[in-house]
């Protein structure tokens, strides 16, 4: 009577075990507690039909249970269906503790299983996120050096090579919609004074200015590059020569608008500028030599104004 007290007692907590959301230590829990009850059961060796009807209820309970913790792998639940069909036959204590040998059997490997792809999916979440931040850092390292790359650093108009690339797409967006495309090359007056005067920081701020200058009046699809020191090149898409000489002069006005202020003094920046359009068997070098020799025309006739060529 007392050992089947204790049964009982035992009986009623693995059934609260089981009646619990399934984990693997309540899995565990539960299995020890079965096979404490199995063995005891058996040591007693008489016929406990009632101790046995709960056991192998509680055993389907807990089958139940891992088959609703295990995931859907066929080959698990076919093997626990036939350990639930060996339990509702079973009549002797041995033959349950067989069953539960090999349910124990098969959870293990779910366990394992369960464990390991959880391991997996965890590592590899986290690989993943890894590479997500390495991506991230290395677009921000690309986009810088890209920006190095094609940009000037002083200014932040494109530079040689950036003018180089946005010349070679432009020229051929010109050439398959047959628009016109206008260069046109600045070069600073007496850039030279300003900076021997004012020193070289002044020079430096003196052609941040222009740039600025140059931005806010210039269209959005016109390209602004430094060339050389004081110098820049606009690329200036769909314009014919007329019209961009005209925005190059509303350049200059504008400069004269906007002083550039070094130590509270206004001081004036003229540029000369020769404009010219793109024609048929151009290259970038034989276009800009054509701006060049326009702006060289324009200092030789007095600077501070736009030669078309
Ligand atoms: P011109 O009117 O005939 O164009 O004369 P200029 O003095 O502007 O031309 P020159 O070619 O004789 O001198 C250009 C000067 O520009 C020389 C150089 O010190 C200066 N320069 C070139 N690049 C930079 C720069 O990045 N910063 C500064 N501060 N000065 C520069
Ligand atoms: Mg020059
Ligand atoms: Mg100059």
């Amino acid at each position: 009577m007392v050992d089947d007290r204790w049964l009982n007692g035992q009986i009623d907590m693995v059934r609260d075990i089981v009646a619990r959301p399934m984990n693997i230590r309540s899995i565990n829990d539960a299995e020890h507690r079965l096979k404490e009850v199995i063995f005891k059961q058996s040591q007693l060796k008489h016929s406990l039909i009632e101790a046995r009807e709960a056991l192998k209820q509680m055993l389907a309970g807990f089958v139940d249970h891992l088959a609703e913790f295990a995931d859907s792998t066929s080959d698990y639940h076919d093997k626990i269906e036939i350990c639930v069909q060996k339990i509702s036959k079973a009549d002797d204590i041995g033959q349950l503790q067989d069953v539960l040998a090999e349910v124990i059997g098969e959870t293990r490997i779910i366990q394992i299983n369960a464990q390991r792809s959880r391991d997996d999916l965890r590592a590899s979440k986290q690989r993943v996120e890894e590479a997500d931040k390495r991506i991230t850092e290395l677009q921000g390292e690309l986009d810088k050096a890209s920006t190095l790359v094609r940009h000037d650093q002083l200014t932040g108009a494109l530079n040689r090579r950036g003018l180089e690339e946005t010349f070679e797409s432009e020229v051929a967006r010109s050439q398959r919609r047959k628009s016109a495309l206008c260069v046109a090359l600045l070069d600073i007056d007496n850039f030279k004074k300003l900076n021997d005067s004012l020193g070289h920081e002044a020079g430096d701020a003196a052609l941040i200015h222009l740039v600025t200058v140059i931005r806010d009046t210039l269209r959005p699809q016109d390209t602004l590059a430094r060339f050389g020191g004081e110098e820049f090149i606009i690329i200036m898409p769909e314009t014919p020569v007329d019209a961009a000489k005209k925005a190059i002069v509303r350049l200059q006005r504008e400069l004269t608008k906007r002083f550039f202020l070094h130590d509270n003094e206004k001081l004036l920046i003229t540029f000369s500028a020769g404009v010219t359009d793109l024609r048929a068997d151009d290259t970038q070098t034989s276009i800009t030599k054509r701006a060049d020799e326009a702006m060289y025309a324009a200092k030789k006739a007095g600077k501070n104004r736009v030669v078309t060529g």
